[in-house]
């Protein structure tokens, strides 16, 4: 359970996020919608404390992000502790983040590796099984480099999932793409979806929200001011804003 109390954050004197609220349940959809410079990727940002916040706190599964609490104050964490928080949320961003001189199962055993969490044999049996989750076993011995951006994508998908995340975040996962490979990125994440990981996907695929989403949230200047089920949100929004937003992404 992902729960974000109260959340703001400024850059110089931009308020980026300006008290955002949001519980997020395990095993739910969540899809974040909202102009350019709304506040999206930095609220994911802050989920695993790539950002720090400046008000409020986020929980997931009752531990504070960046943060021990100790009586009614919150100290951050040392570096090594966060990373190790990080290891629970699994982040794919825009531009699949490959490591493009290492081949693809190369790619996929290096943080479980790193991590100490598997052994080589056992990182490279659970390579095998991503790969299959993504659909690309016979890709294991490429050059991550020679593989088209939908492969990269879903090869990026599976590196996030090496570590077994409890979350996992996507930060429009195919608008680096071209038209005809967003499909079977979103078919990924759809599948995911089914197994249970919970998500939080900021995307402009309106059909993907409507198809997969339990809960929309549309942000404009770093507030959350729509929130719901996709029906709500898609079909029936309430704010002037959504509507206008809406209009222009269908
Ligand atoms: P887009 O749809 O274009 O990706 P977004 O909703 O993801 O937009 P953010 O990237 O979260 O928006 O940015 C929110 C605001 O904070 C913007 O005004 C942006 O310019 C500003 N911002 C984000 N990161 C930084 C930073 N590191 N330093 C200064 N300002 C920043
Ligand atoms: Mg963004």
């Amino acid at each position: 359970h992902i729960s974000i109390t109260g959340v703001s954050k400024f850059f110089g004197r931009h308020k980026a996020l300006d008290d955002v609220s949001l519980e997020i349940p395990p095993g739910s959809v969540t899809v974040i919608l909202g102009p350019s410079g709304s506040g999206k990727s930095t609220l994911l940002r802050t989920i695993n404390h790539l950002e720090r916040v400046d008000e409020g706190f986020i929980q997931i599964d009752g531990d504070y992000i960046g943060y021990r609490r100790q009586g009614d104050k919150l100290y951050e964490l040392k570096e090594k502790e966060i990373l190790k928080q990080r290891v629970n949320v699994g982040y794919v961003f825009q531009n699949f983040n490959l490591f493009p001189h290492l081949t693809v199962l190369e790619n996929l055993i290096e943080a479980p590796i790193a991590h100490k969490q598997l052994s080589r044999k056992a990182a490279v049996e659970r390579a095998y099984d991503l790969l299959d989750v993504v659909g690309l076993r016979d890709k294991a011995d490429a050059w991550s480099r020679h593989l088209s951006g939908g492969q990269q994508q879903r090869i990026a998908i599976a590196r996030a999932l090496a570590l077994r995340p409890r979350v996992m975040l996507f930060d429009e996962p195919t608008s680096a793409l071209d038209p005809e490979l967003v499909g079977e990125v979103l078919d990924v994440i759809k599948k995911l979806a089914r197994s249970g990981t919970t998500l939080v996907v900021v995307t402009h695929e309106i059909g993907f929200a409507r198809e997969v989403a339990d809960q929309v949230v549309f942000m404009v200047d770093g507030k959350i001011v729509e929130q719901g089920s996709s029906d709500e949100v898609l079909n029936r929004p309430s704010h002037a804003r959504t509507r206008q937003f809406l209009s222009k992404v269908l």
